[in-house]
C-alpha cells in the first residue's frame, strides 16, 4: 500500500495525460528477450504500468517482441518476467509477437497482393546507398506473382529465399528516410527460435509486426521512446494501409546515464568477453546489477517515476539515483564495525578490563526496532592503520561508543605496528579531534570479509557516435579490500544491507560461512567524489 502511494505521488508529477481515454486504456511493454532488463527498460515498463494501472485503471500487456531468433533466449525471457515481478509490475496479459507469425505472414501476403510490398534481393550496401539517395530498387515493380513466389522461397528458406527480403512500398524519396520502403520480412533460415523452433525460416521486422500486433491486441496507446519518432509515420502507414484499428502513439525520452552503456548489444559483449561477471554484475545498469550493488526496489521505483515528465534526452548523473537509495537504507541499515586487515594496528588498553566481556547495544542508534548486537570489550584491540598513523604521543582520542583514551606509546612508523592506550572514560568525547573505530580481538570471534568498491565501467561521461566504448573501458572498476568485522556480521544473510561505521554502506553479496569471508559490496550514497 505504501509502495502504491509512493508511486502515485511520484506519478502525479506526470501532468501529461493520454488522449481519448474514455473507452479505456490499454498499454503494452514490449521487451525483446535478448538480454536482461536495465534501468532504461524499467522506465518504459513503469510508464506503461503507471498509465494502465494507476492513472486510468486500464490494462497492461507484456509482449515479448521475439522476432529476431539470433539474439533471443528463454533465459532472457524468464529473467524479464522475474524482474518485472520483483519491481511489482503485474501485466494483465502476456503474449509474444511469435504468437502472430501466421497472422503476420497473412498480412504480408495481403500487402503483396494489394501492391503494397515487393521482394528485393538488392545487397545490403546497395540498398542502404539507394535509400540514402532516394533511388528506387530495380525490384520495385515486380509482379504480384513474382513477389509471392519469392515470399514462398523465403518461407522455405531456400537459397533464393535467403537472398531476399520483403519491403513495404511506401516511398522512394520521402524526406523522412524511415518511409523509404522499409524491410518488413527477413529470411533467417538456420536459426532455431526459442519458441517456434524451426517452423519459420523468415521473420517479420519490428517495424511491421509492432503496429499490426498493437492493433490486434487492442492497444490504445503505444508508448515509444523518441528515437522512434521518425518512424511514427511509418507505423501509421501500416495501420492505414491494412485498415487496422487506430493506436495513439505517445513518445517519451530515453533515459541515459553518464559513463554508462545501456545498449544490450554492448552489454552482451562486455559479458561474453569476461569484462564483467555476468548480467547481474554490480557495475552494470541492469536491474539485477543495481540491486546487487545495493539499490532497493522502492528507491528504484521512486527514482524512475520521478524522471517521467521530461521528454528531453538527458544524460543523467548517478548522484540522485544513489541519494534516493540512501534515504531508504539509512534509517534501517544496522551499524557494524570493521577494521582494514592490512597493517591493522594492535592496541593494548593498559587499564582496560582484565576479563573480556560483551554488552548488548543497539544495531541502529536511532532505531531500536532493528535489534541488538554484541559489543566486546577487552584490553586487546585492533585499529585502522589510517587512523593510528595520525596519532601523536600523549594525545587524547575517542574510541567510538566506548570513551576517550590517551595514546601512551607508539611502536613503529609507516606502518605503526603497535600502540598502548590508557582509557580516560571521564574525558569529554566532544573535545577530541580524532574519533576512531576499533574492535576487541578478545571476547568475540571476529569475521573476515572482502569489501568491494566499484567505479564506472566507462571513463568518458558521454560517448559520442564515433566513439568505440571499448576504447573507454575502465580496466580497474573493482577494488577489493580485506577487512575484519565484529562478531555480529556472522549472522548476516545474503542481500542484507548494513553500514560499516565510518566506511560506508554495504550489501552482503555473500554471507560469511565457516571459514569463508563474507563478501560485501560498497553502496554509493550519491555524494560526489
Ligand atoms: P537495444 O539495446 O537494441 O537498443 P532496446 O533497448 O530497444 O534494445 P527492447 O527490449 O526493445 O530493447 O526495449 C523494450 C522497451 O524499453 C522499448 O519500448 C524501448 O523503447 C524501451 N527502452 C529501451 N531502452 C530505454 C531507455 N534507455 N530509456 C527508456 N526506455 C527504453
Ligand atoms: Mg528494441
Ligand atoms: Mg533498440
Amino acid at each position: 500500500k505504501a509502495k502504491k502511494a509512493a508511486a502515485s505521488k511520484a506519478g502525479a508529477s506526470y501532468n501529461l495525460a493520454l488522449q481519448d481515454t474514455d473507452k479505456g486504456v490499454v498499454t503494452r511493454f514490449p521487451p525483446e528477450p535478448s538480454g536482461y532488463l536495465h534501468i532504461g527498460h524499467l522506465k518504459a515498463a513503469l510508464l506503461n504500468d503507471y498509465f494502465a494501472h494507476e492513472l486510468y485503471k486500464g490494462t497492461l500487456l507484456l509482449r515479448f517482441d521475439d522476432t529476431n531468433p539470433s539474439k533471443e533466449k528463454q533465459e532472457f525471457q524468464d529473467a524479464i518476467v522475474e524482474d518485472l515481478a520483483l519491481i511489482g509490475i503485474k501485466p494483465d496479459k502476456t503474449s509474444f509477437t511469435s504468437d502472430y507469425f501466421k497472422t503476420l505472414h497473412q498480412y504480408c501476403i495481403r500487402m503483396i497482393e494489394e501492391g503494397h510490398a515487393y521482394a528485393d534481393d538488392t545487397d545490403q550496401e546497395t540498398m542502404r546507398d539507394e535509400r540514402m539517395k532516394g533511388i528506387a530498387s530495380k525490384n520495385r515493380d515486380k509482379s504480384v506473382e513474382e513477389n509471392l513466389a519469392i515470399l514462398k522461397e523465403m518461407k522455405d528458406g531456400t537459397a533464393i529465399g535467403q537472398k531476399n527480403c520483403i519491403r513495404a512500398k511506401m516511398s522512394v524519396d520521402n524526406p523522412n528516410k524511415a518511409m523509404r520502403d522499409p524491410v518488413i520480412y527477413r529470411c533467417n533460415a538456420d536459426i532455431t527460435h526459442h519458441r517456434t523452433g524451426t517452423d519459420w525460416k523468415m521473420y517479420p521486422t519490428y517495424d511491421f509486426a509492432c503496429p499490426i500486433v498493437d492493433a490486434l491486441e487492442g492497444v490504445t496507446h503505444a508508448l515509444r521512446t523518441t528515437e522512434y519518432t521518425d518512424r511514427n509515420p511509418q507505423y501509421q502507414w501500416f495501420l492505414d494501409t491494412l485498415k487496422l484499428r487506430q493506436v495513439h502513439i505517445w513518445d517519451f525520452s530515453r533515459m541515459n546515464f553518464i559513463r554508462t552503456e545501456l545498449s544490450k548489444r554492448k552489454l552482451t559483449k562486455m559479458i561474453e568477453t569476461g569484462r564483467v561477471w555476468g548480467w547481474d554484475d554490480p557495475r552494470l545498469p541492469t536491474i539485477r546489477g543495481v540491486r546487487r550493488r545495493g539499490m532497493t526496489i522502492p528507491a528504484l521505483r521512486e527514482f524512475i517515476l520521478k524522471q517521467g515528465p521530461s521528454r528531453n534526452i538527458v544524460n543523467m548523473d548517478w548522484t540522485n539515483f544513489w541519494a534516493t537509495n540512501k534515504k531508504e537504507i539509512d534509517p534501517v541499515a544496522p551499524r557494524h564495525t570493521a577494521v582494514e586487515s592490512k597493517d591493522a594496528v594492535k592496541a593494548t588498553v593498559l587499564n582496560g578490563p582484565a576479563t573480556p566481556y560483551t554488552e548488548d547495544k543497539l544495531k541502529h542508534p536511532k532505531n531500536a526496532s532493528i535489534g541488538l548486537k554484541k559489543v566486546a570489550y577487552s584490553r586487546q584491540l585492533i585499529l585502522d592503520q589510517e587512523d593510528v598513523k595520525l596519532f601523536k604521543q600523549g594525545e587524547e582520542i575517542t574510541l567510538m561508543n566506548w570513551g576517550n583514551a590517551f595514546v601512551r606509546k607508539i611502536t613503529g612508523s609507516n606502518p605503526v605496528t603497535e600502540i598502548a592506550l590508557e582509557l580516560h572514560l571521564q574525558g569529554d568525547v566532544k573535545k577530541t579531534e580524532k574519533k576512531v573505530t576499533w574492535l576487541s580481538t578478545e571476547g568475540q570471534k571476529l569475521v573476515p570479509a572482502q569489501a568491494w568498491e566499484f567505479d564506472y565501467l566507462i571513463t568518458k561521461d558521454k560517448l559520442e557516435d564515433g566513439d568505440n566504448w571499448e576504447d573507454f573501458f575502465n580496466p580497474e572498476s573493482g577494488k577489493e579490500t580485506d577487512v575484519i568485522c565484529d562478531c555480529n556480521v556472522r549472522e548476516l544473510h545474503d542481500g542484507d544491507i548494513i553500514q560499516l561505521e565510518r566506511k560506508g554502506y554495504f550489501r552482503v553479496d555473500k554471507a560469511a560461512k565457516d571459514d569463508q569471508p563474507a563478501v560485501l559490496f560498497g553502496i554509493p550514497t550519491g555524494k560526489t567524489k
